[in-house]
């Protein structure tokens, strides 16, 4: 593990050295900040997210086009709208000077007036995974289970790690219950699941008997705030996710491979 941190160090650093551009998931423009004076600001700009979608089962996934295009026009659906956010405490906002004053704090609320569009595209070979990208791997199965809150024994469908990935899902699964890309992928971006069985109706609860796939203004308030961390750069007018600290087929690797998860696929695919 921890020859694998410092050859990681390593990789960023001469990424850093050669200036390549690590391209990420999050691109957005036309960025803009309104003040309304009196604690809330709203925040403007169109993003495009990008998730990159990687084969990796045995027999191959003939309808992995059709869950991809259900999947994209899915989360662009459910980004639409904006989010709302009370209570954020951050740097006092100068709307004559357009900056922000990093002396001093102040509490906000958030309205998140973004323009969201998503892009679901299969990559086959890890050379077109790079920097801090999103990625979907599709799998055989896996075998990892996880106890509920009522002491209920569930399969998983899918495993994403929360807050940027990577996500996993079983393509058999995958093609029982079209909306598990998406839910994997809103733990990318941040969310987490619901086991509240008053709350069937949501995209995240996540123990098989949903009656439909909502999101709430809270949770896409969550992840508006995840699309846009940290609120000074939207001053910059365009801007591009980048983490450097944060290699995506790195993680893909590692999760893979880690026993807990029982993952089935390919080994020969991931290359
Ligand atoms: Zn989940």
């Amino acid at each position: 593990m921890m020859a694998d941190d410092l050859i990681d160090l390593f990789k960023t650093k001469i990424s850093l050295l050669q200036n390549q551009a690590l391209s990420g998931g999050i691109v957005a423009k036309n960025l803009h900040i309104s003040d309304n004076g009196s604690g809330e600001l709203t925040l403007y700009g169109d993003f495009t997210i990008t998730l990159k979608v990687l084969d990796l089962t045995t027999g191959g996934a003939p309808n992995l086009n059709s869950l991809m295009t259900f999947t994209q026009q899915v989360i662009t659906s459910k980004l639409r709208g904006g989010g709302y956010k009370s209570g954020v405490i951050y740097f006092e906002y100068n709307s004559s000077t357009k900056s922000f004053n990093f002396r001093k704090n102040h509490t906000y609320s958030i309205r998140y007036n973004f323009s969201c569009n998503a892009r679901v595209v299969q990559i086959n070979m890890l050379s077109q995974l790079k920097g801090n990208d999103f990625v979907l791997a599709v799998v055989d199965s896996i075998g990892y289970q996880f106890t509920d809150q009522y002491g209920k024994k569930h399969n998983s469908g899918g495993l994403a790690q929360r807050d940027g990935g990577p996500a996993v899902v079983s393509y058999n699964e995958w093609r029982k219950n079209k909306y598990i890309g998406v839910h994997e992928f809103f733990h990318t971006l941040g969310l987490g699941d619901i086991e509240d069985v008053s709350k069937k109706g949501r995209l995240m609860y996540h123990l098989g008997d949903n009656t439909s796939y909502n999101i709430s203004d809270n949770e896409r308030g969550d992840m508006m705030n995840f699309l846009m961390r940290n609120i000074s750069d939207m001053t910059k007018g365009t801007y591009s996710y980048t983490n450097l600290n944060y290699n995506t087929l790195n993680l893909l690797s590692r999760f893979l491979k880690d026993t807990t998860n029982g993952f089935k696929y390919n080994k020969a695919k991931f290359r």
